[in-house]
């Protein structure tokens, strides 16, 4: 697996997915409630679609290196989602050695 250290230009783009997302969720959180429940329950699927699209690109991009046995893997956008995280570290259990650290973020080559 192919990995680099994440570059000014990488934190600009999810610097820009994060603001894309909240502008996504924001401007139909002002114009649907209105239209009542059929509002807020598409305002919902708004919600859940961008937040599951961001989260799935996040965990398609990362890949990640226990800091205990230095092993590298990914993680599902479930996992992604849920699990505590600085901007480039995130506390997960290592597949390998099953402890769980703060494992250091990377940039999946494709
Ligand atoms: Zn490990």
């Amino acid at each position: 697996m192919r990995y680099r250290t994440a570059t000014t230009k990488d934190w600009l783009k999810t610097g820009f997915y994060i603001l894309l997302y909240l502008k996504v969720i924001v401007i139909p959180m002002i114009f649907l409630p209105p239209f009542g429940p059929v509002g807020i329950a598409a305002w919902c699927l708004i919600l859940a679609g961008s937040t599951y699209w961001l989260v799935r690109w996040h965990a398609e991009n990362t890949v990640y290196r226990c800091l205990e046995c230095a092993h590298l893997f990914t993680i599902s956008p479930l996992t992604d989602l849920i699990t505590p995280h600085f901007p480039n570290q995130k506390y997960l259990e290592c597949p390998e050695c099953g402890r769980q650290s703060w494992a250091t973020i990377f940039i999946r080559c494709k």
